[in-house]
């Protein structure tokens, strides 16, 4: 066990590692319990160390069976062996070879992290610090080290053995019914990149040429007899390799690249070097069993991970402080990947809603951080919203705010000055300085102040002088540890639509025209003044959505109409159809709340219909724009005092109102999508079943019988999962007969098949009726559940917890009670699922008084429990801290 009150770690306290390692020898003999691992290490002092030079390795639940230095066995009282590590207190003055064997058991490894058994296969999972779990080891980024695997196991039990880099050798082991493979990858890397994988797998195989005309041997590794499930991957695999060869001039660099799916994962996957281990809900793919959202996340999983090679694996990170300088900015390139792939505003729009559902109620609450903190206690309880997706938005601004030249021109050098190293966010962020030759001092906020900034927008027009004069206000509320801000560096996309609904050039007064529409903001209060701008002009704020801010513009439902109608970016046409609706919403609650009737908006139905009679438009753009917000995006925007059952009850008035009022064309658009022959997952069809799907269910909105039918008649007989889904998500939302009798068609029709049960655990759990408690209570009774499985666990109670408002947040606080139980059951098996699960009370403060009180109950009910793990004492500490 590790010491569960761990002191924070802080950036200030950074200091180069005292002892260097060159080379790392593994000898692995896999043993379902007894895996006997025999490292050798050489180690030599680092000449940039200033502290004393004891070597202080870490460990997590392992002993040393034996250490050695230069061959010589030691005594024992020779080196110090801690729960938390290993310390050779005075070792030689020079390098030398130091040889540590121990033993671990795959098999009780509940925590899936170091090496561990799923569905009888072994693999590992390293990041953060899980190599620790494996043997002892400086377990810190930048100690970048070039490995050489021998992996040894029984032939029957793993005839598959995958490590990091190429394979040297393989063979059997004489007089045993034992063999053996030889992994040496020539790359240093940190040792969380460390991975093997061994059992009895299947492949689909593939061969691709990079720029240079090297050879490249591709494996997706599944579950033997679910190889065609495995197609969609490497397809998207070698686009991936492909897209990163033309987007940013990166080829791959090792003779083999093989990914394995595996059941059982904590997290999405993992990038090891030349071995990506992922989860095999990304990975496993067919018509009648992936959604087409299924297929675009495995395409982005896969780039993503793929793209980990060279930010990341080659270039990185000095510590775990710089977590965003790989995952933001690997998240910014698989965003262009799809966006290439697919539609770049459907792409966009869909980026921002999880942004805004997800890092925007973080940086609203307890839990807020910056892009880069600078102290944790658990770094896993750092792999963040904020860390990924806000800080892929930052590598975003410095395109935009540098311009797509000098943007790729830093990244040349950026790939080009640090490969090989680990590196810093500051050492980033110089190279597009450098390259465009501009100071980024102050953009350097972005990774530093948590929140996020609202910007106040009040326009004057000047009808004599033919100018727009824009006041901009911006602000940067307090979070945790943070009480007072500067300003930020706010690269803010103008677009003027003029009367006639056309883009007007942008010219400031005095300057002359605006590099591209882009506003730079720098200072707290400043004022743009415009000039050629007639009278009936609507300014449309932050165009593609430039920067991730709130925007509070005094826009009245007129020139939001206006912009739904004209504006030439689609990224702000869709907004201000958010915008109208997500007014309209709020004040229906406050309507609800006051027991009064709710307000009808013609004028927003009209805007919607319009959208909707516009043929120029991709049917995947018009059923984002159908899609109003959801209850937590409303939740979000009323920010206080939430009550999360008027929320509901408004969202259901109008999404009956939609129903009604376009029944016919939402009828006529629903038969006239419907598209024969075999399903195809591109974007284009996907896009058509989308709009499809989103007609239907806005059809049933209502409640009556004819569509309610409809909607069952389509669950049966679909020929694809994403109708079949589409259809019983539907159902779901409707107390009928066709209801039940669905999902239990559903089941029996998919029992075998694990990552669609995940889907019906998911959907059921979701469902906003006050029976959904004892319906979940009972699910999570089902023989198909375990705890032990972290995708049924998220399948079950995460998606109660986190996407269920009206039910988690029950006004007696059952909900609340439901998950803080199965936090607690989940703690002493896996301790980051469990931690991850109780982030859900991440917005409690923003509750009504009841409910709030409730919260508060369920967070305190845990931290008065002993023995809580690091993982869920941090957070739980967080959300009821200082605010
Ligand atoms: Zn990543």
């Amino acid at each position: 066990m590790r010491t569960e009150h761990a002191r924070p770690i802080r950036l200030s306290d950074y200091r180069p590692p005292d002892w260097l390692v060159d080379t790392v020898d593994l000898d692995i003999a896999l043993h379902p319990t007894r895996t006997r691992v025999r490292s050798r290490l050489r180690l030599r002092p680092n000449p940039q160390a200033v502290g004393p030079a004891a070597v202080v390795l870490d460990g997590d639940d392992i002993t040393p069976l034996s250490v050695r230095i230069d061959g010589v066995p030691m005594a024992d009282s020779a080196y110090l062996a801690t729960p938390d590590g290993l310390t050779i207190p005075q070792p030689p003055a020079g390098p030398f070879v130091l040889e540590i064997e121990t033993e671990i058991d795959p098999s009780a490894n509940t925590k899936l992290m170091g090496l561990y058994r799923s569905s009888g296969n072994y693999c590992t999972q390293c990041e953060a610090e899980g190599f620790r779990r494996i043997t002892f080891f400086p377990d810190r980024p930048d100690v970048m080290a070039v490995y050489t695997t021998r992996l040894e196991a029984d032939r029957d039990e793993a005839p598959v053995l995958l490590g990091n880099g190429n394979l040297i050798e393989q063979g059997d082991v004489p007089g045993t019914t034992r063999h053996f493979a030889v992994w040496h990858d020539p790359f240093p890397k940190p040792c969380y990149l460390f991975a093997l994988v061994g059992g009895r797998l299947g492949a689909r195989t593939a061969t691709f040429t990079t720029m240079s005309g090297r050879t490249v041997a591709l494996g997706v590794y599944v579950e033997s007899g679910k190889e065609e499930r495995a197609g969609y991957a490497l397809e998207a695999l070698e686009r991936s390799m492909r897209w990163d060869e033309q987007a940013f001039g990166r080829e791959y660099d090792l003779d083999v690249f093989n990914i394995v799916a595996v059941a059982d994962f904590n997290m999405g996957a993992m990038e090891n070097k030349g071995l990506n281990i992922f989860n095999d809900k990304y990975i496993l793919a067919s018509p009648e069993t992936a959604t087409d959202a299924d297929y675009a996340h495995i395409e982005a999983v896969i780039a993503h991970e793929y793209f980990h090679n060279w930010t990341g694996n080659r270039i990185t990170c000095r510590d775990w402080f710089q977590l965003c300088l790989k995952e933001g900015l690997t998240v910014f390139r698989d965003q262009e990947f799809s966006s290439d792939m697919r539609s770049r505003p459907v792409k966009r729009i869909a980026d921002v809603r999880v942004l805004r559902g997800h890092q925007f109620v973080e940086d609203a609450g307890p839990l807020a951080h910056p892009v880069r903190p600078d102290t944790y206690r658990e770094i896993n309880n750092f792999y963040t919203a904020t860390v990924y997706e806000k800080g892929a938005e930052v590598v975003r601004m410095l395109e935009t705010l540098l311009g797509r030249e000098r943007f790729r021109a830093g990244m040349d050098l950026y790939f080009a000055r640090h490969d090989g190293h680990a590196a810093t966010v500051e050492e980033f962020v110089a190279c597009f300085a450098e390259a465009a030759g501009t100071d980024l001092s102050q953009f350097m906020l972005w990774y530093a102040q948590a929140g996020t900034p609202e910007l106040a927008v009040t326009r004057r027009h000047d009808a004599q002088a033919g100018t727009l004069s824009l006041e901009i206000a911006q602000v940067l509320p307090p979070t945790p540890g943070q009480p007072s801000k500067s300003p930020m560096v706010i690269p803010l996309a103008l677009g003027l639509v003029g009367p006639d609904g056309d883009d007007l050039p942008i010219r400031l007064a005095g300057h002359g025209p605006v590099d591209r529409g882009v506003l730079v903001l720098t200072r707290a209060a400043e004022t743009f003044v415009l000039e050629g701008v007639p009278a009936g002009t609507v300014p449309s704020l932050n165009r593609g959505f430039s920067a991730p801010v709130k925007i509070n513009a005094d826009l009245t439902s007129d020139d939001l109409r206006f912009l739904a109608a004209h504006d030439s970016d689609p990224f702000n046409r869709w907004q201000a159809v958010q915008t109208l609706a997500s007014e309209l919403l709020i004040e229906n609650v406050a309507v609800i709340r006051a027991g009064g009737a709710v307000r009808h908006d013609g004028g927003f139905v009209h805007a919607l219909a319009a959208v909707l009679a516009d043929e120029r438009l991709a049917p995947a753009y018009v059923a984002q724009v159908l899609s109003i917000p959801s209850e937590g995006d409303i939740a979000r925007d009323i920010g206080r005092d939430v009550d999360p059952e008027a929320i509901y009850l408004a969202r259901q008035a109008l999404r009956r109102a939609l129903g009604n009022d376009l029944a016919p064309t939402l009828r006529i658009l629903y038969d006239r999508l419907r598209q024969d022959g075999p399903y195809s997952p591109d974007a284009a069809s996907a896009g058509r079943r989308a709009l499809r799907n989103v007609c239907l269910d806005l059809l049933a909105a209502p409640g009556h019988p004819a569509a309610i039918t409809l909607a069952a008649a389509q669950c049966a007989e679909a020929d694809n999962m994403t109708d079949r889904m589409a259809a019983l998500a539907t159902l779901a939302l409707h107390d009928t007969p066709q209801r039940e009798a669905a999902l239990a068609d559903f089941f029996e029709r998919f029992r075998t098949d694990p990552l669609v049960i995940d889907k019906w655990f998911a959907l059921q759990a979701m469902i906003p009726d006050p029976g959904t408690l004892d319906r979940v209570r009972g699910l999570a009774a089902h023989p198909a559940f375990s705890l032990a499985n972290p995708n049924r666990v998220r399948a079950l109670i995460g998606s109660f917890a986190q996407a269920n408002h009206t039910q988690f947040n029950r006004a007696d606080g059952e909900g609340y009670r439901l998950v803080v139980d199965t936090v607690l059951a989940l703690d002493g098996v896996n301790p980051q699922v469990a931690a991850r699960l109780a982030t859900a009370f991440r917005s409690w403060r923003a509750l009504e008084p009841t409910r709030r009180a409730a919260a508060r109950a369920g967070l305190e009910r845990l931290a008065g429990t002993a023995s809580l793990s690091r993982d869920v004492a941090d957070i739980v500490e967080r959300s009821l801290g200082e605010r």
